[in-house]
Parts: structure tokens; sequence; C-alpha cells
């Protein structure tokens, strides 16, 4: 097996740094963290990563300088730059400057799992570009972002593709309410476990048929479990 890869994420908001840091971990990454722009380009020059996870706003050094300072110092580490701000001028400074990829805030956490395993394979293999995922009758690609049932394409919104994305990413697994709201909206604290029941209900509306067992199945007291059909 490879070893797990390194990700250094330069964010100054700890909430979302600490959300990040834990998702990669559960992912099977080993992350750590800077919280400003001096710190975060140090430890970038100082230690070999497979990827940085930079920040555009930072306090000390704005993410484009410190893309602009590895670049500068010929480190040449996959840069996946996360931004609140979404002009295209903005993105074509961070790419000009020597990011690899952006991911506009607010963001679904698949597709920057998505981007993440993209610039982290770049680097190693390069082979495999697939990614979609299938379970018995569903189909998810998170980069394309488009769902199947079987031949027939389900519009889904981006909270709804997010939620199942995360579900189907481990089929049997049981997600609690909580996990599911922290990794799909992100913001704990902010939002009721209720609108998980909510997303859940949208997506069977969209994914079963009449007759037919449910696609998300309610573990009682647990949470919900994507299960294939039989
Ligand atoms: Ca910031």
């Amino acid at each position: 097996m490879d070893e797990m890869p390194r990700v250094l994420i330069i964010e100054d908001e700890e909430k979302m740094s600490r959300m990040l840091a834990r998702v990669l971990r559960g992912e099977g990454h080993i992350a750590e963290t800077a919280g400003d722009g001096r710190t975060g380009l140090r430890r970038a020059l100082d230690d070999t990563f497979d990827l940085l996870i930079v920040d555009w706003m930072l306090p000390e050094r704005s993410g484009v300088q410190v893309v602009r300072g590895l670049r500068a110092a010929d480190v040449h580490t996959p840069v996946l730059m996360l931004t609140a701000r979404g002009q295209v001028e903005d993105r074509v400074e961070g790419l000009d400057a020597g990011a690899d990829d952006y991911l506009p805030k607010p963001f679904a956490l698949p597709e920057l799992l998505a981007r993440v395993r993209a610039l982290t394979r770049r680097q190693g293999e390069g082979t495999s570009t697939e990614a979609a995922i299938r379970v018995g009758d569903v189909t998810l690609d998170p980069v394309r972002h488009v769902v199947r049932l079987g031949d027939e394409r389900v519009d889904l919104t981006a909270k709804e593709f997010a939620l199942l994305a995360t579900l189907m990413q481990r089929p049997g697994q049981v997600f609690s309410r909580s996990v599911l709201l922290d990794t799909v909206w992100g913001v704990p604290g902010e939002v009721s476990t209720s609108v998980v029941e909510l997303y859940v209900s949208y997506l069977r509306k969209k994914l079963d048929r009449s007759g037919e067992p449910s696609h998300i199945r309610t573990v009682r007291g647990v949470g919900y479990t994507f299960e294939p059909q039989p």
C-alpha cells in the first residue's frame, strides 16, 4: 500500500480548518493545519506534503502570496485554493500564481474530496480517472456531478448530491444525523439535524420506486445507511 498522503491546510477560519482536517483524516490522510499565510508558507517549504489546501484570504500573507512564494522556491506541491470570492479574475489570478485547482466556498465536501483525490493522484500513479461510485442501481459521479438510477439521470440539488455522495461512499455504514449534518452542511450548531431527515426524504422521493425497499435505510435511534437494492 501507498503511504498516507500528507495534506497541509492553510486556513485562518478555525472551524473550517478543523472540519477539513477531520474529514481528510477520515479519508486516510495525514492532515496538518496552519492558521496564517506566513506560518503556512514556512511549513510548506520546510516539509514535504502531497497537497496544500490554501485559503485565499489569510492574515500575514494571502493565499496567492503563499503560492507565489512556493513556486518561487521551486516547490511544486499541488495546491487547491479555497476562496469565498467567486469572480473569474480572482480565479485566474490564483491559477496564474501557480495554484492547480480552485474551489469556491461554500463547497460540498464530496466535491472537495474529489478534487483532493484528483490532485494527490496526479502526483503519484497518474492513471485511473474513474471516480464514479456504483451501488446497486445507483451511479454517482462526483467529478461530473451526475447521478443515474439505472440509465435514467436523476436531478439533485447540491445538498442532496452531497448527502447521497457521503452515504454512497460507504455503503452499509450507518451514519448518525449529526455526522451527516457536519459532513454535508459543515457548520455544526447552526442547522438542526432535522434538516438531514428532510433531505433524506427528498432523496427517497427521487430515488425510490414505489413498492420497493428504500435505497436509504433508517436505522432507528442511530441514523441512515445506503443499501444496494436486492
Ligand atoms: Ca480566510
